[in-house]
């Protein structure tokens, strides 16, 4: 009541205005130079709307509007993690020719099976020169946004999908440690349900999907999981068996009503003490300072199950659509994607590090150091639920395997559709 009645009270009386009216003027003015810079409007798509990335957003159009103040900036937001929810959105545009000023989008297939091979982005190749960006982004990275000899879009970070965060309090009361191995985390599990604990939040399905990926890489091994997504590892293997019997009895220790749940409601649980742990990238890092929560003193993270020495990786990223309204706005705001301080302002906030290899290591906090140095030293693989590792239509039927198989609980008949769906994608036989 006491916000409503704010709300609607008068607005507080204003200073009497103390510019004079201006006299019309008598003839137009003559330019004296060219324009400052871009102007009129921008839409920016994402789907940053939780805590911590919501924040980092702001930063990074903060950057944006200290350099361009003359653009106005519509923030186009769609909610859903993952984008589950913002790509078919994005999807309906670009069919009708209403494409956003820029968008979000993950770097990979995500990006360039999509809109780049169906001729609606214009290649970013020149800002790349043009910015000296070939010099600072990570080779690997450029390989990954490029097709047929050009760049397609501007990633602003990195993001690790493999960690596991847990609640500090929790585990020194149960005498836990962050379980290194798959039987290391079923120990603890049994502990924290013994106390009553959940012992791992999840949330809706993309989340599981997110969760299934970690078990593959945990289980597999960074070799063997990359080579699920190129066709070296055979899906019908015993390997593959294996991680999916890990997959099923971790699923036991989950909150019962995770379907309902979106991935920032999953990761308040552990805030909250009712789960003691999370698997989920490190957006989840920036929830937990957006609520408070300190690295190192409320919560601790270490690499999901059997996957020290792996970084499951992905990147978000901007583009250049062809017919953007307003384009030279856009490519202002690229540049700021691209830039140091630009990245600078938005990673330390948003959870992530940042994608140019010249970030300032001081402004970020000790997760994010550590997710630095594994950056550089572990061996690197695509994240699936993150657009990196399949194309969209793949990504698709693996979502539709793991939906079914939460429902139904048989291992060999998700073992056949994830075989299946690889030959479908056209990379096993
Ligand atoms: C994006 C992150 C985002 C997360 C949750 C991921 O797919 O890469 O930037 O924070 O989804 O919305």
């Amino acid at each position: 009541v006491a916000m409503l009645l704010i709300a609607c009270a008068p607005p507080a009386p204003t200073a009497a205005p103390t510019k004079a009216p201006t006299a019309p003027p008598t003839k137009a003015p003559t330019p004296t130079k060219a324009p400052a810079g871009p102007s009129g409007k921008l839409e920016i798509f994402s789907w940053w709307t939780a805590g911590g990335e919501a924040e980092g957003l702001e930063a990074l159009l903060k950057v944006f509007h200290e350099r361009y103040p003359d653009v106005e900036v519509i923030n186009a937001t769609v909610a859903g993690g993952a984008g589950v929810d913002a790509r078919a959105v994005l999807a309906t545009r670009m069919q009708g020719g209403n494409p956003p000023g820029s968008f979000q989008v993950h770097a990979g297939h995500e990006l360039i099976d999509t809109y780049v091979v169906a001729g609606q982005m214009e290649p970013v190749t020149f800002l790349y020169k043009q910015e000296g960006w070939l010099d600072v982004y990570p080779q690997d990275l450029i390989e990954i946004l490029s097709y047929e000899g050009d760049i397609w879009s501007v990633p602003v970070n990195i993001h690790r999908a493999n960690v596991l965060w847990y609640n500090k309090a929790i585990f020194e009361k149960n005498n836990l440690q962050p379980p290194a191995t798959m039987e290391d985390f079923f120990k603890a599990a049994e502990t924290l349900k013994a106390a009553g604990i959940t012992p791992l939040a999840l949330g809706e399905t993309w989340t599981v999907v997110h969760l299934f990926e970690t078990v593959l890489l945990g289980s597999l091994g960074p070799e063997a999981y990359a080579g699920l997504w190129t066709g070296k590892t055979d899906w019908s293997g015993p390997e593959v068996t294996k991680a999916l019997n890990n997959f099923d009895r971790m699923l036991n220790y989950v909150n019962e009503d995770y379907a309902a749940l979106s991935w920032d409601q999953a990761t308040q649980l552990v805030i909250d003490g009712t789960a003691a742990m999370n698997i989920m990238g490190d957006w989840a890092e920036g929830y937990f300072k957006a609520q408070g929560w300190t690295p190192g003193v409320e919560f601790g993270w270490a690499p999901s199950p059997g996957s020290a020495g792996a970084f499951d990786a992905l990147s978000d990223s901007f583009g250049l659509p062809k017919d953007a309204p307003n384009r030279e706005a856009v490519i202002a705001w690229l540049k700021v994607c691209g830039s140091k301080d630009g990245q600078d302002a938005f990673n330390p906030i948003k959870g992530s590090i940042p994608a140019r290899t010249d970030g300032d290591r001081s402004l970020y906090d000790d997760y994010l150091k550590s997710a630095m140095d594994d950056f550089a030293k572990d061996t690197i693989v695509p994240s699936l639920m993150h657009g990196a590792a399949a194309s969209p239509s793949w990504q698709q039927d693996v979502i539709d395997a793991v939906s079914l198989f939460i429902a139904k609980r048989d291992v060999d008949a998700f073992q056949k559709a994830l075989s299946s769906a690889c030959v479908e994608a056209g990379v096993c036989k």
